[in-house]
């Protein structure tokens, strides 16, 4: 067992309505020459037990907003916040703590350990944590995606929806404050990242988990709640209930805007 030396992150406030919420948000990659603003004073909060989509032209920070808020990138200016906690105050043991305790991912590439099983796959966070899971609730988490029978199973014996489905059970397991997924499906056919997609809203709508996704899909960004547009780094726009087409219309919109301002 390592040692536990690092100092607890602070206790989160439950009065808060965002799971997480960014104020000011400044990212800058780079110096010189190479400069690049990926970031340009973001304001956005994610709601609670709400599943919002991120939305945007390649290259408008989506993927640095979610990095930022995840605790995987830090900042260069401005406020993120996990519930409570200041994610910027937080020294490199703390963030890997709140990484750990507070915020689940998936990623398009699946990223899960390929000499272990789907179910040591799962488990791996937990364990790394020195915890066991609660089994009821693992269960229930893999039941939900439909992968009761290939536990045992290494990724290399799963098809790519199959090992996604292993990751959206290992973002759910530990029952995070918030999961992050950056373009979870871009990697999967349509039926594979329907399926996704499915599991990512049910467990918005049964469990009351916050899901927060990077997508460029119009479909995909239709499963959430909500849609915010980033461009440029700036966060642009918002929709509310979306459909596949009410996204659609709003890029192309943004198209005209941006040809005739
Ligand atoms: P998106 O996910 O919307 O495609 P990103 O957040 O990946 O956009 O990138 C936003 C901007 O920041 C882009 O101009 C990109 O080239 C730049 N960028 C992203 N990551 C880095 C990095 N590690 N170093 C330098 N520039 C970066
Ligand atoms: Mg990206």
């Amino acid at each position: 067992m390592p040692m536990q030396a690092a100092a607890p992150v602070p206790a989160r406030p439950s009065t808060d309505s965002a799971a997480a919420r960014a104020t000011g948000l400044c990212k800058v990659h780079g110096h010189g020459e190479t400069r690049v603003v990926a970031l340009d004073e973001v304001s956005v909060e994610f709601e609670r037990g709400r599943f919002t989509a991120i939305m945007g032209p390649s290259g408008s920070g989506k993927s640095t907003l979610m990095h930022c808020m995840a605790g995987l990138d830090r900042a260069t200016a401005g406020s993120a916040r996990i519930g409570g906690t200041e994610l910027t105050d937080l020294n490199d043991r703390q963030l890997t703590r709140l990484r750990r305790d507070s915020v689940g991912f998936v990623f398009q590439a699946f990223n899960l350990l390929p000499t272990l099983t789907a179910l040591e796959n799962i488990t791996l966070p937990s364990a790394i944590a020195g915890r066991r899971p609660d089994p009821a609730w693992l269960e229930t988490v893999v039941a939900a995606v439909g992968l009761s029978g290939r536990l045992g199973h290494r990724p290399a014996q799963l098809s790519g929806g199959q090992q996604q489905r292993v990751a959206v059970a290992r973002a759910l397991a530990s029952r995070p404050e918030i999961v992050f997924a950056d373009e979870p499906t871009g990697n999967l056919d349509s039926r594979s990242g329907a399926e996704i997609l499915g599991f990512l809203r049910e467990s918005v709508r049964q469990w009351g988990q916050s899901v927060v996704m990077v997508t460029h899909d119009p479909a995909a960004a239709a499963y959430a709640d909500r849609v915010v547009f980033l461009a440029d780094g700036r966060l642009t726009d918002e929709l509310t209930a979306p459909t596949a087409e009410g996204v659609l219309d709003r890029m192309r919109r943004y198209d005209t805007g941006a040809r005739t301002s």
